[in-house]
């Protein structure tokens, strides 16, 4: 499973559910300690709106499964952070695959920001669907 940290809007890895709880107005939600991270980064979080099954990292043989308007994961490195945020792609430069794979180029539009990016397809997940 992985889940969106309302810290930085970035799905993180789930190591263990610790704990759950039910808010005022109804919503479930789980105390969640992230893999890789101390218990200083603990969060309760939605279960239904923010967590979620892991996505899975792209090979370039599933370069065509992405498409235009298509929800993706989008690896991004801010300062030492290593994010994950969900995009949508916005446009796609196919190019020829060759021996050295995918040279394909997407342009990305970050949810919580509103940012566009382009990236090549190592940098992006799908959602399993
Ligand atoms: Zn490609």
């Amino acid at each position: 499973m992985e889940a969106k940290s309302s810290r930085d809007s970035s799905w993180y890895d789930v190591g263990s559910f610790l704990n759950h709880r039910v808010t005022a107005n109804g919503e479930f939600e789980a105390r969640v300690r992230f893999t890789g991270f101390d218990r200083s980064h603990d969060e309760w979080i939605n279960v239904k709106s923010s967590i979620r099954e892991r996505s899975i990292p792209l090979v370039e043989s599933e370069c065509h499964l992405i498409e235009v308007g298509d929800l993706v994961l989008c690896y991004r490195k801010i300062g030492d952070s290593e994010l994950y945020y969900d995009a949508h792609i916005v446009q796609i430069e196919r190019k020829l695959h060759d021996i050295q794979g995918c040279k394909c180029s997407f342009q990305v539009l970050y949810d919580h920001d509103n940012d566009e990016e382009t990236v090549v397809l190592s940098k992006l997940c799908r959602r399993s669907q």
